[in-house]
């Protein structure tokens, strides 16, 4: 390999798809130029990496950052720092909570003038399927999202209602058409909304009566019904936050049976349960919410069986008034921006020995895989050199004071945690020097490639 190199990461150990070793980094023109131990070559800048792992940078397919309109929730400086602090190096953008969310070509472009100048990371959009903008999509997808989102139930926004079965039907003829996958939030519209006014009128506003009114079974029943109309449609589906193995079993059921479906589930259900949620109130609530101790290992289970490909953060924060009512009436979404590979460190990799190359695969390459991100989510000769620098053993309790975000709302703090991201690289130019945002924002658009080029399974 020929050429002059801009930036060598030296003696690091690399999480490589399959492997980790220990080699060098040659870095030119943002992209990995050379992978090799003792590279001998000169480079005007230099990462000494010795004694860090060096993993891909995180593609986080799951991000409420709620620009434009929103702002006061979630902004694209704050949101993408936080991003940058945890390792995350692309993320994905849903298509609400901005105003106006991202329905419309319109939206789309205000999305992408909100973020420009001030995007620490690379970032991909969703677009959204809602009752009435089926002829949206197709303008949408000339604009680069990477598919359409969807509710089965309330989002929580009357300016993002939720599909009946109709629209989600003519929405997956659409997409399929397209080539663009639709994601779906599952639980049930009828049970949900019956049991939380129940619990309403029952006056339990507590965190017993926020469980009871979203059961599993609302979450069993709308995923079985977006796989129906997904094989009756021939779209591509892919279930958002599965909160319960059950629910993965019913996917990796269809998923063999010839479907084009994938799902994801969030660090949240993977470490906390109710009981969290009663101890700490409305900063842990979320939609569905988080579930009991065996629900918990079930998905840990299928982390493991390599049926559960994908974790994203759902990074869901809003103004920390909207936390302060009671449970059933407060806003349901968990900050997790800057804590996603974290967590999958410390309670996938040290507590429960998943190899790190699972890891990576589950925040990095399966996400980039799915959605079409080219050159993202793995360290390969060629791809974009974006990556997280990690001092594996590093033991540390997350403080707010150490949250990027731009409410210090988090249900991980006081955390004791393992493995601290020290560096983030964005295509070959550091966003994160000694765990502090550095540099201007430089983030960019990336625009998916059309059709999923790589096969889907999830790496073992
Ligand atoms: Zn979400």
């Amino acid at each position: 390999m020929t050429g002059e190199l801009d930036l060598i990461v030296r003696g690091g150990t690399l999480v490589l798809p399959g492997a980790v070793r220990q080699a060098d980094i040659g870095i030119a023109q943002g992209r990995i130029a050379v992978i090799g131990r003792d590279l001998g070559r000169e480079a005007p800048e230099t990462i000494d990496a010795s004694g860090l792992h060096v993993l891909p940078g995180a593609v986080d397919a799951h991000v409420h950052i709620n620009a434009p309109g929103r702002s006061d929730w979630e902004g694209f400086p704050s949101g993408t720092a936080a991003l940058a602090a945890g390792g995350t190096t692309t993320f994905v953008d849903m298509p609400l909570n901005a105003s106006p969310p991202t329905t419309s070509a319109a939206a789309f472009d205000a999305k992408l003038k909100a973020a420009e100048g001030s995007v620490r990371v690379d970032f991909a959009l969703w677009g959204g399927l809602v009752p009435g903008n089926l002829d949206e999509l197709e303008e949408l997808a000339a604009r680069g999202v990477v598919g359409f989102k969807a509710f089965m139930c309330e989002s929580g926004l009357d300016e993002f209602p939720a599909c009946d079965e109709e629209t989600l039907h003519s929405g997956m003829v659409r997409a399929a058409a397209l080539g663009k996958p639709v994601a779906v939030h599952a639980e049930d519209a009828a049970l949900t909304a019956e049991l939380s006014a129940h619990a309403r009128s029952d006056g339990a506003v507590d965190a017993r009566g926020f469980l009871a009114s979203r059961p599993v079974a609302a979450e069993l029943l709308a995923i079985e019904r977006a796989l129906a109309l997904a094989g009756d449609t021939g779209c591509a589906l892919h279930l958002v936050h599965v909160s319960t193995g059950k629910g993965v079993a019913l996917v990796a059921e269809a998923r063999a049976a010839g479907l084009d479906v994938s799902c994801e589930t969030c660090p949240h259900y993977l470490v906390l349960t109710e009981e969290d949620l009663e101890r700490l109130g409305a900063v842990a609530k979320c939609a569905p919410p988080l579930r009991t101790p065996a629900e918990r290992e079930g998905l840990w289970r299928a982390v493991t069986a390599g049926v559960l490909p994908m974790v994203a953060s759902d990074h869901s924060p809003c103004p920390p008034e909207m936390k302060e009512r009671d449970l059933l009436s407060a806003w349901g979404g968990i900050a997790g921006a800057e804590t996603m590979l974290p967590l999958m460190l410390d309670h996938g990799h040290h507590s429960r020995g998943i190899p790190l190359e699972r890891i990576v695969d589950l925040v990095a390459g399966f996400p980039a895989r799915r959605f079409g991100l080219a050159g993202k989510g793995k360290l390969e000769v060629g791809a974009d050199a974006d990556l997280a620098l990690v001092e594996m053993d590093k033991r540390y309790v997350l403080r707010p004071e150490d949250l990027r975000t731009r409410h210090r709302l988090s249900p991980f703090v006081d955390r004791p945690l393992r493995g601290l991201v020290v560096s983030t690289v964005l295509r070959g130019s550091k966003v994160l020097s000694e765990s502090a945002p550095v540099g201007p924002p430089r983030g960019r658009f990336v625009r998916p490639t059309l059709a999923h080029s790589e096969p889907l399974e999830a790496s073992r």
